[in-house]
C-alpha cells in the first residue's frame, strides 16, 4: 500500500516555487545508516499498564493518548493519520480483542531480534537496485488493521499484526484477520515488502492489472531479498489453481473493480484473500525471469511507465511449469559503514 502524506506533497510544491530556499529532503541511500525505531512499543506498553489499572473508559482513552500517541515518534504520527485514526479508535481496538492484544507483547517487543536480517535485506536490495533509497522503519503498535504501509517519513509497521503464536488466542479476532496475523520473524519479509513501494515510481494504479502489480511485485522483490514473500498462503494456493486464476483474472484485469482479488478479507469464502497479489507477483516474476539484465529488470519493474505494456513484455501467460519455486539468491551489496546506533 502507497500512501503520500501532507509533507511530501508540501515538500514537492515547495520545492519547484523556489528550490533555492527549501533544502533536498535527506534521501538515505545506505543500509547502515537506517533506523530501527521501537521507542513507540515501549510507550504503547507502559500506557497499556496503566490504562489496565483504570476503571473509567474516558480515562483510559486520555492514558493512551498521554502517555502513546501524544509521546509519539513522527512514524506513529503518520500511522496515527493513516491507520489508527484516534486514541478512541485505539481503546476499542483492543477492548474489542483484549486477550489477543495482551498476547502480543512478548513478541512486540522481540522486534531488535530482526534487525540483522532486515538490514541484510536492505544490503541485498541496494545490490539489485543500487538507486534504491532506504527510508527509518517504525515499529508501532497500531488498532489491528494494517500491517505495513509507507508515509514520505518511512516504513510503518503494525508489529500486533505480527505476534502470532501457537498460543495466540484467536476467538476474538474477525474472521478476515485470522489468516493474516503472521509470526514475528516474517517481519524481513513485510519491511522488504514496504521498502519496496517507498521506491516504486508508478503511475496511479486504476485497474486491478496495476494494482495488482503495484503489490505483487513488491511480492517479488521481498523474495529477492529477503527469502519469502508476506503471502506464503496465497503463493500456495496461487500455485495450484495458477491456469485458473489466470482466465478469471483477465477476465476483469482491466476493469477498476479490485474487490475479487483484494482486500477483501471478508468476501473471499473459500479462497484466500488477496490473490491479486499472486498474480501480480507472477506477471512482475515472469519479466525478471527473462530479462539478462537483474539490475535492469528490477529498474524497470519499480518504474514501470505502463501496465499494459509490462504484462505484454513479460509474456506472462498462465503458468510456471518447470520454474525453481524460489529465485537465485541476490548477494549483499558490500558493506560501507557501521550502522550508526538507533534512537
Ligand atoms: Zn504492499
Amino acid at each position: 500500500m502507497i500512501r503520500f502524506t501532507a509533507p511530501a506533497l508540501f515538500l514537492l510544491l515547495s520545492a519547484a516555487a523556489g528550490a533555492a530556499q527549501t533544502p533536498e529532503p535527506h534521501v538515505n541511500r545506505d543500509p547502515e545508516r537506517v533506523r530501527f525505531i521501537t521507542s513507540d512499543i515501549v510507550n504503547f506498553w507502559g500506557a497499556y499498564d496503566a490504562a489496565s489499572r483504570e476503571p473509567e473508559r474516558e480515562k483510559r482513552i486520555a492514558i493512551y493518548q498521554r502517555e502513546y500517541l501524544d509521546r509519539g515518534s513522527t512514524g506513529l504520527r503518520d500511522f496515527l493519520r493513516m491507520r489508527i485514526k484516534s486514541a478512541e479508535n485505539l481503546v476499542a481496538a483492543i477492548e474489542r480483542q483484549p486477550r489477543y492484544y495482551a498476547s502480543t507483547r512478548p513478541s512486540t517487543l522481540r522486534v531488535r531480534e530482526m534487525e540483522g536480517a532486515m538490514r541484510d535485506s536492505f544490503r541485498r536490495f541496494k545490490a539489485l537496485y543500487p538507486d534504491a533509497v532506504f527510508p527509518d522503519v517504525y515499529f508501532v503498535v497500531g488498532a489491528a488493521s494494517t500491517g505495513g504501509t509507507v508515509s514520505a517519513n518511512g516504513l510503518l509497521i503494525g508489529t500486533e499484526m505480527y505476534a502470532a503464536t501457537p498460543a495466540t488466542p484467536r476467538d476474538e479476532l474477525p474472521a478476515w484477520m485470522k489468516p493474516v496475523l503472521k509470526p514475528i520473524n516474517a517481519l524481513p519479509a513485510i519491511v522488504a515488502h514496504e521498502s519496496c513501494h517507498f521506491n516504486q515510481k508508478l503511475p496511479e494504479p486504476t485497474t486491478l492489472l496495476g494494482k495488482a502489480i503495484q503489490e505483487g511485485s513488491c511480492d517479488l522483490v521481498s523474495e529477492l531479498v529477503a527469502d519469502e514473500t508476506i503471502n506464503p498462503g496465497q503463493h500456495a494456493y496461487g500455485d495450484r489453481h495458477e491456469a485458473q486464476l489466470w482466465r478469471e483474472f483477465q477476465a476483469e484485469m482491466d476493469s477498476a473493480g479490485v474487490r475479487n482479488w483484494m482486500y477483501n478479507g471478508t468476501t473471499a469464502g473459500e479462497r484466500p484473500t488477496d490473490l491479486g497479489y499472486y498474480m501480480g507477483y507472477r506477471i512482475a516474476r515472469a519479466y525478471h525471469e527473462r530479462s539478462a539484465d537483474k539490475r535492469q529488470s528490477l529498474h524497470d519493474i519499480l518504474n514501470i511507465r505502463d501496465f499494459r505494456d509490462f504484462l505484454a513484455r513479460s509474456q506472462y501467460g498462465g503458468s510456471s511449469a518447470a520454474r525453481p519455486r524460489r529465485p537465485a539468491r541476490v548477494p549483499a551489496a558490500p558493506q560501507t559503514r557501521r550502522a550508526r546506533s538507533p534512537r
